[in-house]
Order: C-alpha cells, then structure tokens, then sequence
C-alpha cells in the first residue's frame, strides 16, 4: 500500500481512531506540512507551531541543512548495528562530546531509554566505584517528573495516569519534593546507599516549573558531598530551548550525567544520547547494554548537523531574546487580565497557568480557540498551556503570534462575562 492523499481532517483521525491505540487524545488538527514555525494541515490552513514536538523542533521544521545531511546520509548507509564499526558514529561522538564538554557519549534513540540508560550506569557506578553493597543501590527522583514511559520510569512518576495497572514497580527509587534542597539534604545524610540523584533543571511536562535560583547549585553541591552522581535529564531543556546551551549553564553547574534527546536530531529522527566523563562511563564494558539502531549512521549525522544549526543560527541566544519579550508582553496583559493567573518560563519554554482548576478543561478550550485563530499549543493540565515555539522564531512573527494568543484569551474572558 503507497500513502494516498488525505484531503480531509476528518478522514484521518477516522482512521487513526478505527486503526490506532487510543493512547493519546491530539488537538483536532491534522498537519501535512511544516516549515519553520509553520505548520499547514491537511485543509491548507496555517498555524505557528508554538509546541515544537515537546521541543523537539528547536531548529525549526524541516530544516535544510538537517535535511541535507539525512538524505546525504541515507543514500550510503543508514544501518550497521554496533556489530560493526561505521564511519560516522565516532565523528559525532567527537563532535557531541566537545559540543558539550564531557569525556564519551553513549547512544540510544528515544529520550526514555537515554533516562534509562543513566539510571543504569549510576547503578553500576554505585556498586562498582562507590562500593555501595551488591543490590542495595537508591537513586533520589523528585515530584512531578518527567522522564518518560519505561515501567522503570513511570515507577518513580507522580501521574496516576501514568502509573495505574502498570506495576508491579521497579524498586530502588526514593523520591522527594522538587526544589526542595533540605529534602535532598536529609535523604542523603540518612542513607548511604545513594547512587544518583536525577533531576530536570526545570521540570517541562510538570507545567514549565522553574525552581528557585540556586536550588541546581546546591543540590548539586551536596550530590559532590555524600559522592553521588548529579543527572540532569535536558531532554527537554537543552538545546537552547531556554536560552542557554543547557538549562544546567544557568547556574554555572557541570552535572556528572546529561541525557539528551528531542532536538539532539532537530526532529528529523529519534536521536538519544547520555554523556558523563570516563570514570562514570567506563563502568559499561562490551555486552553490557546496547540498542541495535542506537548510534547508526543516520542518527549521527543528523545530531552532528542539527547541532550545528544551534551554534550556527545562534538560537540560545534569540530564545533568550525572544522568551524576555514574550514573558514582558504576557505580564502586561495578565494586569489586567481575569483569566491568566501567571506567566513563568525561561528562555522559549513558557507556561502561562489559568484562573481554574487543574481538572478544569479551560486549557484545552482555550487551546482550541487558539487552533482557530491560527496558533497550535497544547495543554500539559487543565489549567495550563506551555508556550514553545521553534527557537528560530523573529519578533515580527513572536508579535503576531502574543497577539493570536491574546486574541484568544479575550475571547475566552468574553464568553465567560
Ligand atoms: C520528552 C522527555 C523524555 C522522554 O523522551 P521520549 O523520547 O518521549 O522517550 C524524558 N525526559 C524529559 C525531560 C522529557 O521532556
């Protein structure tokens, strides 16, 4: 069967629903085409992306250069599996390993086997460098994470959804409260037996919340104090996305592990990675973990390129321009605004939270509204949207889409008198 042409929107969520897992609920929309910070759908219709994949299109869609080198790629060789060496994977591993300033990079595809990928070699670490006794290894997590869907990782999730008839649970996690630096204090002090502590530097699917300066600092210097490996899952936050290279540059802190993932491939291709310094990384030996599509050619010569549009195109930079300017705009407009309780975020990963209960649909409603006037985003609870457009966005077009968004929101105040 060759793909056909869809000419309605109806037609394909007809058969996403008759063919598909109901194990996601999309915004009605149904896209055919991007470029840039746009998007068309099948109707011919256009909207300014303001999701960016969960910010995995920091680089904007289809971007040339990314396309250039998959197609390039793709012509000679896109698989070989780790059984062989190809010509590719140690360039990017140079490349990404001085991109960011870490000894080695280990490879995977998805964001949720980089997580658990970390989780394992600070196991191994633990047991093997730290000298903590054989299976007696805790990793601290924190309230409201994200960090994917692997039975390991919705263990350690606060989401009933996500958790619900999946057990039973993987042991060996302890969590506390986020920004929270004397919850982390006190667990470590009670107990010897801690591996790792993975954190997001600002917690993105939770509703963009960004702890209190200083809390990656300190924790991380009491990570140093009780010998116990600092990981910064930036997924989500690396990249630029919040107007740093890593959310972790913020506060000046080198975390002993880093999973990368989303816009590590600019969306082109699911592109994971973990990088950490030789001591940590060379607890993994030959056997010991692998993925038979983790580091193939494609993967890697995508990642090379996407990261250098970041560098290029200086995007930290104009998200960090842009998400003032947003930020600054939407303050003035929730003075006097009934609807918008607060605008928070750094960079271009933003959220504004809405005067109604996180059960609410407010979110979603206003979410639609938006869709009809010509600006995707979603809702990550009931009462909040995250703002993330692609980082390459100008002002001209971050002033049409504040007043879109705007726009919306009035509207919304109107119906509701
Ligand atoms: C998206 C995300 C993940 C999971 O990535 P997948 O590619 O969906 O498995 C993990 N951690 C964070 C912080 C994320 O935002």
């Amino acid at each position: 069967m060759s793909i056909t042409e869809i000419t309605s929107s109806q037609q394909a969520i007809d058969l996403e629903k008759k063919h598909g897992a109901y194990n996601y609920e999309p915004l009605p929309v149904v896209l055919k085409k991007a470029k840039g910070v746009f998007m068309w759908d099948v109707e011919g219709k256009k909207y300014y992306d303001f999701l960016s994949a969960y910010s995995a299109v920091n680089q904007g869609h289809c971007h040339p250069a990314i396309l250039q080198a998959m197609y390039k790629q793709a012509e000679n060789l896109t698989l070989t599996s780790r059984a062989f060496y190809n010509d590719v994977l140690g360039q990017y591993e140079e490349y990404v390993t001085k991109y960011f300033g870490y000894d080695k990079l280990l490879p995977m595809n998805s964001g949720a086997e980089a997580v658990e990928t970390a989780l394992k070699i600070c196991r191994k670490w633990g047991y093997e460098v730290k000298g903590i006794p054989n299976g007696e290894a805790q990793i601290v997590v924190v309230k409201n994470n994200f960090h994917g869907r692997t039975i390991s990782i919705i263990t350690f999730s606060s989401s009933e959804e996500a958790r619900h008839n999946f057990g039973p649970y993987t042991p060996g996690f302890i969590e506390i409260p986020y920004n929270d630096v004397e919850a982390l204090e006190k667990v470590l002090e009670e107990n010897k037996n801690i591996a790792g502590f993975l954190v997001e530097p600002i917690q993105g699917e939770a509703g963009v919340f960004v702890p209190e300066d200083g809390y990656l600092k300190k924790t991380k210097a009491l990570c140093e104090k009780h010998n116990v490996l600092f990981i910064a899952d930036e997924i989500q936050t690396g990249f630029g996305r919040t107007g740093k290279k890593l959310a972790s540059d913020h506060e000046e802190i080198r975390p002993d592990i880093i999973t990368l993932g989303k816009a590590l491939s600019g969306g082109f291709y699911p592109v994971s990675a973990v990088l950490a310094d030789k001591e940590i990384m060379d607890v993994i030996q030959p056997g010991e973990h692998g993925s038979t599509f983790g580091g193939n050619p494609v993967a890697c010569a995508v990642g090379i390129a996407a990261l250098k549009v970041l560098k290029d195109e200086n995007l930290a930079e104009n998200a960090e321009k842009m998400g003032a300017f947003f930020r600054k705009e939407m303050e003035d407009y929730i003075k006097e605004s009934k609807v918008v309780k607060l605008v928070r975020g750094k960079g271009l990963l933003n959220a504004i939270v809405i005067n109604d209960s996180s059960e609410s649909s407010t979110a979603w409603d206003i979410c639609m509204t938006m869709k009809e006037n010509g600006l995707l985003a979603k809702p990550t609870h009931g009462n909040i949207i995250r703002f993330a457009p692609p980082l390459i966005i100008n002002e001209e077009q971050m002033k049409a889409c504040i007043e879109i968004i705007i726009k919306s929101l009035k509207a919304y105040e109107d119906r509701m008198g």
